[in-house]
C-alpha cells in the first residue's frame, strides 16, 4: 500500500492549503497499477490461457471461447484484488466521449446468497440496451440492438472501482456505431498496404504499425467562477465577455512558470495517468492565459486513442478534486488562442525502422521518400475529407481563425525535404537510380541524413507538417476523438500505398529494376499531389487565393465541409480499404449534422436567455440609477448648469437603450430563425439554416452585450469577466 505524503501548496485566491496526494513510492512502481497488462496477464491467468491470448493479440486472431472464460477468471481476479466490484464495457460512440454501463460482479448463488462472477460471454460480448446513441439511422427501433465486442489489442483497466473493457460498439447488422470500429479497420488497411511496400525495402516485416502521439491542450477555470457562468456550465464556451485588457499580448504565458495551484493540479493528473498506463510525458503552458497542455509518449495508434478518451474523462475528475474545471472546447474565449491536439503520426515496420525516419542507407533512404511521397500524395487527394474529419461545430470556431486549421489543408515540409523531393522530381530517374547505389555524390538519397540533422524551420501555420520523424495533423481540435482524423488518413493512405504498389509492380512486369520503378513511381505521385505542398504562412489572405486555384478544397461551412464524406473518391476510398460502407458514411453524416444543429441550437437558447434574463434587466437597473442620477443634478442644478453636468450620463443612457433595444430585436430574430430552421427535416439542410442564419445571430447579439459589460456598473454586473476567468495565480 502507498503511504501518503502532503505537499501543501497555495491556492491562489483564499490561500488555504491544498493537499496533493504524493505516492512515497517512484513512478516505476505504480506506473500501470491499474491495468491488466502482460505481466497482470501472466500472474493472473493460468500459462496456457496466457500464451493464447498473447498469440491473439500478437497475431490478431480471434479468441476461443474456453480461453475467454479462463482469461475472465484471471481478469475478475485481479479487478476483485484492486477494489473493483463492477465491470463495464467501455466504447466509443460518436457523441465524442465514452459510453459505459456498470453491472456488478454479483449473481443468485442458488442458496439465497451471492457469488462474484464474471464469464467468458460477459468479457467477450454485450448487448448495451441503451438505443440512444447517435446513429444515423442505421439503428432504428426495430433493430434496436447493438453489440459491444471486446477489443483485446487495448488491455483492460480499472477507474473508479470499476473494470472497464474496451470495446467495439456495432449494430446488429454489423455496420459500426463507434469510433474504434473504423479505426482499427483502417489501422489493419494500412498495415496491410505499407507491409507489401516495406517488404521491398526488408523482407522480413510483416506489419506496418501506426503510431500516434497527441498533444492535448485545455483551459483551467475556478470551479465557482466556471459555475457562475451559465455559458460555460451548458456549453463550454463563454457566448459573451469583452476582451480582458491583458491576455495573451505581452506573450508571457507560453512556457512560462506554472502556478503552483496548477503544478498540484498536474501532478495529481500525472500520477493517476500513470497508474493507468498513459505515459504522460510533457507539461507546460500554452499561448493564452489559463492555457496548458499534457503530452504523453507516442503508442500505437489504437491504444494511444483509447489513452486520450481516458485521458479527457480523467482529467476532469482530476480538475474538479482540485476545485478547477476543465475547459476542452476548441474556443473558450474569444479574442485569445483555442486548444487544439496535434496528432503526431508515423508508421514503423515490426522490425523497427520509423517509416517517416531518414535512414543510414541508400535503400533506407528510397523508403522514407516511398512513403512521404505517398503520404502527400493521399492528404493532396483527400485533402477536403482530412478537413471534414477534424471538422465540428466547436472546431469551426478555429476554422480560419489565426491558428490552425486554417480552412485549407496543405503540408509543409521544410526547406531540406523540398529540396530533395524537389530534387526526385527534376532528375532524370535512371541517373538518380545509378546514383543511389554508389555512396558519395551530392544529392544522392544516402545524402539525406546528413541535411535533415537541422529541422528548424517549423511552421506554425501549417495544419499538416512534416516534423523531422513523424507528420503532425496539427488541426485536430482539442475536444474530438482523436480516431475521426487517424480514420480519414490511415484509409487515405492505404489507398494510396496499394495503388503504388501496383503501378510499381506494373513497372517491373514490364522489365525495369525495381529501385527505378519506385523511383519513377514517386515522380509521379510528387507531380501530381504538388499543390498540397505549402511552406509559406497558411494564415495569408494570399494563400487563400493560391489554394484556390491549386484546386484544394477552400469550403468553410462547417456543415458543407461534412459533404466531403460523401464525395465518390472518399466513398470509393472508405470501401475499397474495407474502412466504411456507404450506408455507414451516409449514417455518421446524418450524425454529424444533427450535433452540428444541436450544439449551435443549445447555444442559441442559452444566450437568449442570459441576454434577456440576465444582461437587460441588470442594464436597465443602471438605466435607472443614471436616470435618477441625471433628475438629481436637475434639481440641484437648475437650469444650463444641471443640463451640463448631466450629459455624460445622458450620453450612456442613450447608449445603453440603444443596445438594449438592439439585443431584443437580434434575440427575437434568432429565435425566429431557429423556429424556420426546426422546421427543416432533412438533417443536412437544417445544420445549413442554423449555420447560415442562426450562427451569425449569436455574435450580433454577443457585440451589443460586450459593449454594455464595459458601461454598466461593475458591481452590477451578473457575470465573472474574462479578467476574472483567465487568470490563476
Ligand atoms: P512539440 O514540439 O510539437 O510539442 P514534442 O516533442 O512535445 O513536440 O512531441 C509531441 C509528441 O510527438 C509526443 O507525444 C511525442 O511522443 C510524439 N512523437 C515523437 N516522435 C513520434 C513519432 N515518430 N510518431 C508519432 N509520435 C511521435
Ligand atoms: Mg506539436
Amino acid at each position: 500500500m502507498s503511504t501518503l505524503r502532503f505537499k501543501v501548496v497555495e491556492e491562489a485566491n483564499s490561500h488555504k492549503a491544498i493537499p496533493v496526494n504524493i505516492p512515497i513510492e517512484r513512478p516505476q512502481q505504480y506506473y500501470g497499477k491499474y491495468v491488466f497488462n502482460r505481466q497482470k496477464m501472466f500472474e493472473y491467468l493460468p500459462k496456457k490461457t496466457y500464451a493464447a491470448l498473447v498469440d491473439a493479440i500478437d497475431n490478431k486472431k480471434t479468441l476461443p471461447r474456453e480461453v475467454a472464460d479462463s482469461v475472465a477468471e484471471g481478469m475478475k481476479q485481479w479487478a476483485i484484488d484492486n477494489g473493483a466490484r463492477h465491470y463495464t464495457h467501455w466504447f466509443q460512440p460518436l457523441t465524442e466521449t465514452t459510453a459505459e454501463k456498470h453491472d456488478a460482479f454479483v449473481e443468485h448463488d442458488g442458496k439465497g446468497g451471492m457469488v462474484e462472477e464474471f464469464t467468458g460471454k460477459l468479457l467477450v460480448q454485450q448487448e448495451p440496451d441503451a438505443s440512444s446513441f447517435p446513429n444515423g439511422g442505421i439503428r432504428n427501433t426495430f433493430e434496436a440492438r447493438g453489440y459491444s465486442a471486446w477489443d483485446i489489442s487495448s488491455p483492460a483497466f480499472i477507474m473508479d472501482n470499476t473494470l472497464c473493457i474496451p470495446t467495439i460498439f456495432i449494430s446488429y447488422t454489423g455496420e459500426s456505431l463507434d469510433y474504434k470500429t473504423p479505426l482499427l479497420r483502417a489501422l489493419s488497411a494500412v498495415d496491410e498496404a505499407g507491409t507489401a511496400v516495406a517488404k521491398w525495402f526488408d523482407p522480413k516485416v510483416k506489419h506496418v504499425l501506426t503510431y500516434l502521439g497527441w498533444e492535448q491542450e485545455y483551459f483551467l477555470v475556478d470551479e465557482a467562477l466556471f459555475s457562475a457562468r451559465p455559458d460555460l456550465v451548458m456549453t463550454g464556451r463563454t457566448l459573451m465577455g469583452h476582451e480582458s485588457a491583458k491576455n495573451q499580448q505581452l506573450e508571457d504565458h507560453y512556457f512560462g512558470a506554472i502556478p503552483s495551484r496548477v503544478e498540484a493540479f498536474m501532478l495529481d493528473l500525472e500520477i493517476e495517468c500513470h497508474k493507468l498506463g498513459i505515459p504522460a510525458k510533457t507539461r507546460h503552458n500554452e499561448v493564452a492565459p489559463n492555457q496548458f497542455e499534457l503530452a504523453p509518449i507516442f503508442e500505437e495508434a489504437n491504444l494511444a486513442n483509447d489513452h486520450n478518451m481516458l485521458l479527457m474523462s480523467l482529467i476532469n475528475e482530476v480538475a474538479r478534486r482540485h476545485n478547477f474545471r476543465v475547459l476542452l472546447h476548441e474556443k473558450p474565449f474569444a479574442g485569445i488562442n483555442g486548444s487544439g491536439k496535434h496528432n503526431n503520426w508515423s508508421l514503423g515496420t515490426d522490425t523497427g525502422t520509423l517509416l517517416f525516419a531518414p535512414g543510414k542507407t541508400q535503400m533506407e533512404n528510397l523508403q522514407f521518400i516511398t512513403f512521404v511521397a505517398n503520404t502527400m500524395a493521399a492528404v493532396h487527394r483527400h485533402n477536403g475529407l482530412l478537413k471534414a474529419s477534424i471538422m465540428s461545430a466547436t472546431n469551426g470556431h478555429r476554422l480560419g481563425a489565426n491558428e490552425a486549421p486554417p480552412a485549407i489543408i496543405s503540408i509543409f515540409t521544410g526547406s531540406q525535404l523540398a529540396e530533395i523531393l524537389n530534387h526526385i522530381v527534376k532528375s532524370d530517374t535512371k541517373d538518380l537510380a545509378s546514383l543511389s547505389k554508389k555512396t558519395e555524390l551530392s544529392m544522392d538519397l544516402s545524402q539525406i541524413p546528413n541535411l535533415m540533422i537541422d529541422n528548424t524551420d517549423r511552421n506554425r501555420t501549417s495544419p499538416f507538417a512534416f516534423t523531422g520523424n513523424r507528420f503532425e495533423f496539427r488541426a485536430v481540435g482539442s475536444s474530438a476523438n482523436c480516431a475521426s482524423a487517424m480514420i480519414a488518413l490511415n484509409s487515405a493512405v492505404a489507398e494510396q500505398l496499394k495503388e503504388f504498389k501496383e503501378a510499381v509492380d506494373k513497372r517491373v512486369a514490364a522489365g525495369t529494376d525495381l529501385t527505378s520503378a519506385i523511383l519513377e513511381e514517386i515522380k509521379v505521385i510528387l507531380k501530381k499531389s504538388e499543390a498540397i505542398h505549402f511552406d509559406g504562412n497558411g494564415y495569408s489572405d494570399e494563400w487563400k487565393e493560391e489554394a484556390r486555384r491549386r484546386g484544394l478544397d477552400c469550403e468553410t461551412s462547417v456543415p458543407l465541409i461534412f459533404d466531403a464524406y460523401l464525395s465518390p473518391e472518399s466513398i470509393e476510398m472508405f470501401s475499397k480499404t474495407g474502412v466504411m460502407n456507404e450506408r455507414e458514411l451516409k449514417a455518421r453524416n446524418e450524425v454529424k449534422w444533427e450535433m452540428y444543429t444541436k450544439k449551435i441550437q443549445i447555444e442559441a437558447r442559452v444566450l437568449g436567455d442570459l441576454a434577456i434574463n440576465h444582461i437587460i434587466p441588470v442594464a436597465a437597473r443602471y438605466l435607472s440609477v443614471l436616470l435618477d442620477n441625471v433628475t438629481k443634478l436637475q434639481n440641484v442644478f437648475p437650469g444650463d448648469k444641471g443640463r451640463e453636468l448631466a450629459e455624460q450620463d445622458i450620453y450612456t443612457i442613450q447608449k445603453i437603450t440603444d443596445h438594449n433595444k438592439a439585443i431584443q430585436l437580434e434575440v427575437a430574430e434568432m429565435v425566429k430563425a431557429r423556429k424556420a430552421a426546426n422546421k427543416i427535416e432533412d438533417e443536412r439542410e437544417k445544420a445549413i439554416a442554423y449555420h447560415d442564419t442562426v450562427a451569425p445571430c449569436l455574435d450580433k447579439i454577443r457585440y451589443h452585450i460586450d459593449k454594455l459589460e464595459l458601461m454598466v456598473d461593475n458591481e452590477m454586473w451578473p457575470l465573472p469577466k474574462y479578467r476574472e476567468l483567465l487568470f490563476i495565480r
